[in-house]
């Protein structure tokens, strides 16, 4: 009967029809398909996931439906916890295959580990595709005996040995029809808006991103940024601009995140505008375009491969170092997080990660290292956490890969260079252009003031129309202290980890 093809496609990160090889082959093995979203509980609260988060997801999965219902079918998403809610429709449906994209964080990888069991158990056919990555992860740690390499240069090397990336595939022409009886209870009708995770605590009128989702914009930015071929050709990002007002990056982060972008077609596009063929040998160098999806792609891999890599406890790559947590570090977390530190560069930038769900790699820099080990000293697992909860590209291996290395934890461990507050921003932005734009209230000050209000005479501040301490915080640190402080605090941990190695090793 009808029910004996009915496939399930579960839409997990790969939110697009283009290179998506796991949709392909649904398409190919069921004569019914069921395409399938489902809103983890989990991540469903605003503490978590902010409003712009979720929007960004919402609006993706609209245009993903969109593209879906072109081609003959249409997306269904459920609310609940993916495992439940994939019994639940297989039970329903008496669905035979699914295909989904499998993936690399531990909580997902759970998940891919439950559903062959159940396929299993079942006699349901399972596949799983690698769909987010260049490369297939195990693939990439078998030619490095299982570990993955700390360095880019030990990632280039492998990369030289694992040949170029799977090639993107087309999207597909059509895609057939859901069951005809799968209106029920818990699915919904049509793609859920904000107005629908009212519940969960979500209201459309904080949503404040100006992006605009889905494969078709994606395309569109991707195109015209790769058409300007010497900016990409001299693409070196710490080069580029964290100031400027329009990204001076791709800024396309956040459909690669949410896979409405596939980094395949990407990096297929992107060496197309170079004038590369994959398979040509050429130097790669870290800080070029390309290089950006192979920091990408080595995050993933330390990610899959480090055990509780999102934390600092039981985490092998992870320094030890007594970051202030409880109460004094939620009070100075909270400052930071609502752009209330009285660096007018540190609030500025945290102004624009919490409006735009955006923000320039080196933005993320200096906010991460004043977070951490340059002025706070609080733990880096809360300002990831922060993070999460406003950047649209929020991404568990690469959010966490950066915090290691912006706290001197992993990776990188010059804790001695750390960026300066008032004067990081100064390099590319004499005139405070983009601290003036994200915190409106200094708009008025002298070009030699705006970076350090403080310092202006009462007149000045007055003439301003903003007296700092009232209208604008005083600095919660003095930089100069702090940070040399810290740097005293770095030594000692980094020492104390080395002794704990030697008393390891005899
Ligand atoms: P481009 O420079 O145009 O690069 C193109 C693509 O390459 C990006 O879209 C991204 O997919 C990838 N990429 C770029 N830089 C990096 C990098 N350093 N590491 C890994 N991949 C990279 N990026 C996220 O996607 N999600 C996160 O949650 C995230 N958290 C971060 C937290 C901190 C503390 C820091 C310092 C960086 C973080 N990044 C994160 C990495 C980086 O800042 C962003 O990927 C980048 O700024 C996105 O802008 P873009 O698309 O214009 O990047």
């Amino acid at each position: 009967g009808l029910g004996e093809s009915v496939g399930l496609h579960w839409f997990r990160k790969d939110l697009r029809l283009h290179d998506n090889r796991a949709l392909l082959k649904a398409i190919k093995t069921s004569s019914t398909l069921i395409p399938l979203y489902i809103l983890d509980t989990k991540y469903l609260s605003p503490a978590y996931r902010g409003v712009n988060y979720q929007s960004w997801i919402l609006d993706t999965l609209r245009c993903l439906n969109d593209e879906l219902r072109a081609k003959g079918s249409r997306l269904f998403v459920v609310i609940g916890n993916p495992i439940n809610v994939l019994l639940s429709v297989i039970e329903k449906f008496q669905v035979k295959s699914i295909t989904w994209e499998r993936d690399t964080e531990p909580y997902n990888k759970d998940i891919d580990d439950r559903l062959y069991d159940i396929c299993r158990d079942d006699e349901i056919d399972a596949h799983g595709f690698w769909g987010h990555t260049l490369y297939d992860p195990d693939y990439l740690l078998e030619l490095n005996e299982g570990a993955a390499p700390l360095t880019m240069t030990g990632f280039l090397n492998i990369i030289a040995l694992a040949g170029p990336p799977l090639k993107p595939v087309a999207a597909p022409s059509t895609v057939p029809g859901p069951p005809t009886d799968i209106y029920c209870g818990d699915i919904f009708e049509t793609i859920p808006t904000l107005s629908d995770l009212k519940s969960y605590g979500y209201n459309p009128l904080d949503k404040t991103t100006k992006f605009v989702a889905g494969e078709k914009e994606a395309f569109r930015r991707m195109e015209k940024f790769l058409a300007q071929r010497s900016r990409v050709a001299t693409f070196d990002k710490p080069k580029t601009n964290p100031t400027s007002l329009e990204p001076d990056t791709t800024a396309l982060s956040p459909y690669i995140s949410r896979g409405s972008l596939s980094t395949r077609y990407f990096y297929s596009k992107l060496l197309e505008a170079l004038g590369e063929s994959t398979e040509s040998t050429r130097p790669i160098l870290k800080g070029s375009l390309e290089g950006q999806l192979y920091w990408r792609e080595m995050a993933y891999l330390i990610g899959y491969s480090t055990p509780n890599f999102n934390q600092m406890v039981g985490n092998p790559v992870c320094k030890q170092i007594p970051w202030l947590e409880g109460k004094e570090a939620k009070m100075l977390l909270h400052k930071w997080e609502m752009g209330k530190t009285g660096y007018p560069a540190i609030d500025a930038a945290m102004n624009q990660l919490r409006i735009d769900g955006w923000l320039h790699h080196l933005g993320r820099h200096l906010v991460a290292c004043f977070l951490t080990r340059g002025d706070l000293w609080v733990h880096w697992e809360l300002g990831r956490d922060i993070f999460n909860r406003y950047l649209l590209d929020s991404d568990w291996s690469i959010t966490n890969f950066s915090w290691h290395w912006l706290s001197c934890s992993a990776f990188f461990h010059q804790y001695f260079r750390c960026y300066g507050p008032t004067t990081f921003f100064k390099r590319t932005d004499q005139t405070g252009a983009y601290v003036r734009k994200f915190v409106p209230i200094l708009k008025n000050f002298p070009d030699n003031y705006i970076y350090e209000p403080w310092k202006a005479p009462i007149e000045v501040q007055e003439a301003a129309g903003c007296i700092i301490g009232k209208d604008y915080p005083m600095p919660i640190v003095d930089h100069d202290v702090e940070s040399k402080r810290n740097m005293g605090k770095m030594r000692m941990a980094y020492l104390n980890a080395q002794l704990l190695n030697l008393n390891f090793m005899y």
